[in-house]
């Protein structure tokens, strides 16, 4: 090799090496497809991927291109991998972080942040999960369970800072994907059933310096407020709500505009669920249940839209959120969209915070609708509930959409939500509640669930239902399904059966596909305009799933996904197959809900139908799969050996 040949070798690796993502890479992130950079593939969160190799006209073609095994597993794998350069960087349910080769599958590097299982378990109120990591300069950001935030190198895996968010002992545990914006990582908690104070964080990327923090709801009232907003917050609360933590935390959906350089974030339940036992009857409780939009320089809020006031029924806004630009009524609207817990479509505008429309997606008999001037729900009287009466109503507590992501085609126009069509529950608060530190609390009568033994369920009278809106399923299709919604018309387009709130989930491309992954193992793909189906796959995971991703490399699309279970152990302390709940529950969310409770993101599903959780004997261990055009490895079968939790 000449001299010059020599120097500029070694400029185009320094060049690559070099390569770091920035904050114009990100606000770039998803425009060409080619890698996966931040959890909701853009600052819009929306999942449309421009790649159209891949396409309705050939997506029949798609194979395995490789696996790789991820870990022993102990809880479903939520995560969306990131993909960066060459390197698909993935987390496991026990926050485990790894590096994979994309052309060959192979592993680069692993780390694992050795989470004290035992300790921690008795603190993750819904299942042990992690739903993503981060990317900025050359670090991947990693949430692990037990309260850290991580700063690996990305080329070798070697921690370069270490920030503590919070402690399990604190009863917090952190399950959502960071996400950066302008150099800094904004993470918030989960934990609302225990006794918490709801908060998020942003941390110096490059030091793990904490920037600043938004408390969610108003703390010690003898103590000075932290700012203005938890001043106003205080006044929507009543006596001594904070000794019980008030909620409100903070455990998936974010989103940014950059332009407005607005942080959206989606807050949860307020704790306990029933307002007698809050003691607040009537109070609102900012900022529980709420879209708040703050300045990411600051913290500061803006603005804050709560989509539930005075949440009894642990309808949890922390869902997904999509930014778009649509006309609506013949005006241009720059529109923030949440497909609630609570069984509404919520399209506000994302500058002001003024609501702008919404329509059930789903079956909802809590409320008659939304007020069309506010948006404030017109919530049924019968469904205040509370220890002398009990009452079911739809959406139950996993709601009608929960943490698996939807995606937005601007080609089409559609949402595609995974959608539970006809979730319900029945609720009565628990007349024996007593406050319990360090446990959950959530006050409400069921039969199995959570930590402290519960209530039997008491001859109360049980209200009859009000009467439900919102799109009727169709017989035999109560269970999970993809719902197509048209965000500026408010209405359901097209719907197939399967899938569902909690597990899996979307991505659409401009090949006019959607793909599905459906808890249950399957990977289905839709043609994005019509829903006709054009492939379905069972991967042979059978629980535990993640959402599927998608990007280019070297002139190929691939398709990735993980999934897998492993053997699981009851966070609950309860034995496998347990009832939990299930007489509660108006048998609506079957076939949804990833094995157990503990497939379950937060809150949910306390209960019931779940079938057994798996064991040594039937556990498929978790997967990372990796698909192409033509790809002609064979799947690894359902049934893989299992091999004991660590
Ligand atoms: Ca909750």
């Amino acid at each position: 090799m000449s001299l010059a040949g020599a120097f500029l070798t070694a400029w185009i690796a320094a060049g690559q090496q070099a390569r770091r993502i920035g904050d114009a890479d990100l606000r770039n992130a998803g425009k060409t497809g080619g890698e996966w950079l931040t959890y909701g593939l853009n600052y819009n969160e929306n999942r449309f991927s421009p790649l159209d190799q891949i396409n309705t006209g050939n997506i029949s073609r798609l194979g395995l291109a490789w696996s790789y095994d991820v870990g022993p597993g102990g809880g479903s794998q939520e995560a969306t991998p990131l993909v960066w350069d060459g390197t698909l960087y993935g987390i496991t349910n026990w926050s485990v972080v790894f590096a994979v080769d994309v052309r060959t599958g192979k592993e680069k590097w692993r780390w694992d942040p050795e989470v004290n299982q035992t300790a921690v378990r008795p603190k993750i109120c819904c299942g042990i999960v992690n739903r993503g990591l981060a990317l900025y300069e050359s670090l991947i950001i990693a949430p692990t369970i037990d309260g850290r935030l991580e700063a690996l190198d990305a080329g070798t895996g070697k921690v370069v800072w270490e920030a503590r968010v919070e402690y399990p002992q604190d009863n917090y545990t952190l399950t959502m994907a960071p996400r950066i914006v302008k150099g800094k990582v904004i993470i918030g908690v989960s934990g609302s059933e225990y006794p918490v104070r709801g908060f998020f964080d942003a941390y110096d990327a490059q030091t793990g310096r904490r920037a600043w923090r938004f408390y969610t709801v108003p703390g010690d009232p003898s103590k000075p407020f932290e700012n203005e907003a938890m001043r106003k917050a205080a006044a929507t609360w009543e006596s001594d709500f904070w000794k019980l933590g008030g909620g409100g935390t903070v455990w998936d959906g974010m989103a940014y505009d950059a332009e407005a350089n607005l942080l959206y974030v989606g807050t949860g339940n307020a704790g306990p669920w029933p307002e007698d036992l809050r003691k607040q009857t009537g109070k609102a409780n900012l900022y529980v249940c709420s879209i708040v939009a703050v300045n990411p320089d600051t913290g500061v809020l803006q603005w804050y839209y709560q989509v539930v006031p005075a949440d009894v029924w642990d309808y949890d806004s922390v869902q997904q959120m999509i930014l778009a630009d649509l006309t609506i009524r013949g005006r241009q609207r720059k529109v923030l969209m949440q497909a609630n817990k609570d069984g509404f479509y919520y399209v506000i505008d994302r500058i002001s915070g003024e609501f702008i429309s919404g329509q059930p997606f789903a079956e909802v008999t809590w409320a008659k609708g939304l007020d069309e001037k506010t948006g404030l729900p017109i919530v049924n009287q019968e469904a205040h509930y509370g220890k002398d009466s009990k009452v079911t109503l739809a959406p139950g507590p996993g709601g009608a959409h929960n943490w698996s992501p939807m995606s937005f085609n601007p080609n089409t126009g559609l949402v595609y939500i995974p959608t539970a069509s006809a979730s319900s529950f029945t609720f009565q608060s628990d007349p024996n509640f007593n406050y319990r530190p360090g446990r959950m609390n959530m006050g409400i009568v069921f039969g199995g669930f959570g930590q402290q033994p519960a209530s039997p369920a008491t001859s109360v009278p049980t209200r009859p239902s009000p009467p439900a809106i919102g799109p009727t399923p169709p017989e035999g299709q109560r269970g999970g399904a993809l719902v197509a919604w048209d965000p500026v018309t408010q209405k359901e387009r097209w719907r197939r059966p399967g899938g569902g709130s909690i597990g899996g989930g979307t991505v659409t491309t401009a090949g006019n596909l959607v793909l599905q992954v459906v808890p249950d193992g399957r990977l289905i793909a839709y043609s994005a305009d019509k829903g006709d189906k054009l492939l379905e796959v069972q991967t042979g995971l059978r629980g535990g799933m993640g959402p599927p991703i998608t990007y280019l490399l070297d002139g190929k699309q691939y398709v990735s996904v993980m999934g897998g279970t492993g053997p699981v152990t009851n966070p609950f302390g309860g034995g496998a197959g347990e009832n939990r709940g299930g007489a509660n529950r108006g048998g609506a969310n079957t076939g949804t809900t990833a094995p157990g409770t503990a497939g379950a993101a937060e809150p949910n599903t306390p209960g019931g139908n779940a079938p057994p959780l798996p064991n040594a004997n039937n556990a498929v261990l978790p997967k990372l799969l990796t698909f192409v055009l033509d790809g002609k490895e064979p799947l690894p079968v359902a049934g893989t050996p299992a091999t004991p939790p660590r």
